[in-house]
């Protein structure tokens, strides 16, 4: 069992290969903005969770993908790395779901209320229009609250948390108190909730959600993450939402 400091989930930025650059050179007042999903160089952040069989979340545009798998090829050994899950439909997060199942052979796993768009390959569903780009349709598995998706090391809980889509999800390993949040909740801020599905009430009770599970450390789906303050985030990000 990794103790709480071993770095078990590896940050894959597609827009900075620089573990340290990461870590030390991020720019907060950045992070701080509201999700952008407009921004053309906009890319999700990828996490690793480590374990026997590790586990991949999220996979950018699909833009990176040679830098995606090099990366990957670093930290894990491939052929054990046969699941992807989704946070939330959006295009910068599925959008290289496709090539990289392709090429990991991995399964693809996301929220029910979200995987319908997925797939069909809706790119208006998916938002992948609103990056001049189109989603091939993909088969996807789907996932309900409470499920539980094991590393071998680690076991990730799905909490359905609505709000920035009707099917986000966050994952949340109960022994590391570690808090991945997709778009629900970034280091500073929150998703946003005026797209399509999106429902800034069902956000605020997402949050409420999120502070009530003893997070100490957030993995966002954009920005920085923090090892610790998981709980003054989501503070934060409902004081955002005038909570
Ligand atoms: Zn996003
Ligand atoms: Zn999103």
């Amino acid at each position: 069992m990794a103790g709480p400091l071993t770095p078990f989930i590896h940050f894959i930025n597609p827009l900075n290969w620089h573990w340290k650059d990461v870590i030390y050179g991020a720019d907060v007042h950045k992070s701080m903005a509201i999700h952008c999903i407009k921004d053309q160089s906009f890319e999700s952040n990828i996490y690793l969770v480590t374990g026997d069989r590790p586990v991949l979340i999220d996979t950018g545009t699909g833009r990176m993908i040679g830098p995606i798998m090099s990366r990957l090829r670093e930290l894990v050994d491939i052929s054990t790395l046969d699941r992807i899950v989704l946070t939330h439909r959006h295009y910068d997060h599925v959008g290289g779901a496709r090539d990289l199942s392709d090429r990991l052979e991995a399964k693809v796993f996301m929220h029910e209320a979200d995987s319908e768009p997925v797939r069909n390959g809706d790119d208006q569903g998916t938002l992948a229009n609103e990056f001049l780009d189109s989603v091939e349709p993909l088969d996807v598995i789907d996932v309900r609250e409470g499920e539980v998706i094991s590393t071998g090391e680690h076991d990730l809980r799905v909490i359905h948390t609505p709000g920035h889509t009707i099917g986000s999800i966050c994952l949340f390993d109960d022994s590391n108190r570690a808090l991945i949040s997709g778009d629900t909740l970034f280091v500073g801020s929150v998703g946003r909730w005026d797209l399509p599905t999106g429902d800034i009430r069902l956000l605020k009770s997402s949050l409420l959600r999120l502070k009530d599970l003893g997070a100490e450390s957030l993995y966002p789906g954009h920005g920085p993450f923090v090892e610790d303050g998981a709980k003054h985030q989501i503070e934060i990000g409902l004081r955002y939402l005038g909570v």
